[in-house]
């Protein structure tokens, strides 16, 4: 029987088109001087040499991290070959991640090291973004588990009260109180119920206006807004002798007067939450096109890396034991300004008290009357 075979030289021409074909990069390195002797077209493509520039160079120059020398490599890799992540430099300079699979071959007396490597940018990449990713879901997650706790603590705080106080109403209306007292009694009550529907709503609100609120929009002045927001907030400032100041000129603008007033309420409210009972004050003033309004307080303030983070949603500066909330005051706040085309920030340090502004096209710009109200 005739065995056919191919002659050494075709044999070498068909493993050179054969590595040539191969995407990963081969290298075959001379164990003992680190110089590369071999390298295929994908090895071209990656570094950017020529493939005889590649053989005038050591693997070393196409290191970037000092990394096992050529002969350790040498040592681990003879038995069954080695492993490992590293980064290479293209004749740019540019670095490339690849991962190193060598083994080592003894061939007349001359010890090399044969390495197939791969370019694993997009591995890395994939992984970041999945790190990234798992991280942003963890803290998600996190937020919205604190959320859940706060929320259920809020809103179970005025049920409890309520509970409490219609069970000394019926026991009120048991023995035959006076009138008086059972007026006084459900007053109570009633003004828990509220707080208990004004944090239902603002859960409501937070999902609702995830979309972009819906504006009513007409023509009024800030001024009067500004006012029956002080006056919502009237009985708390009254009741803890907290000082509050107005200077809002009549400005008319283009604005949903009702999600104006509830921007309005939310900083105020948290000026007097977070405000150590000093004075707040709440002022305007018209700047061409634009309308700044500005509430200010002299409270606990807030480190700069806050001032961005405090208006996402659920986000708060506080821990719970010290002050309840839901963290979305601020979140429906920007998104009812956002929608009327404007912007809110802060400027605040810690122990200085805190300025938010609110600033708002006036969307008429003929609507306009600065007399001072
Ligand atoms: P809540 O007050 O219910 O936590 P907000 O969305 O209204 O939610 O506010 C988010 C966070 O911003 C608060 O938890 C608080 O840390 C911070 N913050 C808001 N207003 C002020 C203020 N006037 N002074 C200091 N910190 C404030």
């Amino acid at each position: 029987m005739r065995s056919q075979t191919v002659p050494p030289v075709a044999t070498t021409e068909l493993y050179r088109e054969l590595h040539d074909h191969v995407r990963d990069i081969i290298l075959v390195i001379d164990a003992d001087t680190g110089r590369i002797v071999e390298a295929n077209r994908a090895a071209e493509q990656a570094y950017l040499y020529s493939r005889d520039e590649l053989l005038a160079l050591a693997i070393y120059d196409l290191r970037l991290e000092t990394p096992p020398s050529v002969t350790d490599q040498m040592r681990s890799a003879d038995r069954q070959g080695s492993l490992f992540e590293t980064l290479h430099r293209r004749k740019d300079g540019s670095v490339f991640p690849v991962e190193v699979s060598s083994r080592g071959e003894t061939l007349d007396d001359s010890r090399y090291l044969l390495s197939i490597i791969r370019d694993i940018t997009e591995r890395k990449r994939a992984e970041e973004e999945r790190e990234r990713l798992l991280i942003t879901t963890q803290q998600a997650l996190a937020t919205r588990e604190e959320f859940l706790w706060v929320a259920s603590h809020e809103l179970r705080t005025p049920l409890t009260i309520v509970s409490l106080q219609l069970h000394q109403l019926r026991r009120s209306i048991d023995r035959g109180d006076t009138t008086d007292r059972l007026t006084a009694s459900t007053e109570a009550a009633l003004s828990h119920i509220e707080r208990l529907s004004a944090l239902v709503q603002r859960l409501l609100d937070a999902s609702l206006l995830e979309k972009g609120p819906r504006l009513d929009v007409a023509e009024i002045d800030l001024a009067e807004v500004a006012h029956n927001a002080v006056e919502r907030v009237r009985a708390q400032t009254e009741a803890f002798g907290i000082e509050i100041s107005v200077e809002v000129p009549v400005v008319r603008g283009l604005w949903d007067a009702v999600r104006l007033e509830q921007v309005l309420i939310n900083l105020l409210s948290n000026a007097l939450k977070y405000g150590l009972r000093q004075p707040i004050s709440v002022s305007a003033r018209v700047d061409a096109d634009l309308v700044h309004i500005e509430v200010r307080d002299r409270g606990i303030g807030l480190a700069a890396s806050e001032t961005d983070r405090i208006f996402g949603k659920f986000e708060r500066a506080v821990s719970t034991a010290h002050y309840g909330g839901l963290g979305l005051g601020l979140y429906i706040s920007r998104q009812i300004v956002e929608a009327h085309r404007g912007w809110i920030e802060v400027e605040s340090a810690p122990g200085r008290g805190s300025t938010f502004r609110v600033t708002l096209p006036l969307g008429s710009p003929a609507g306009r009357d600065q007399s001072a109200s």
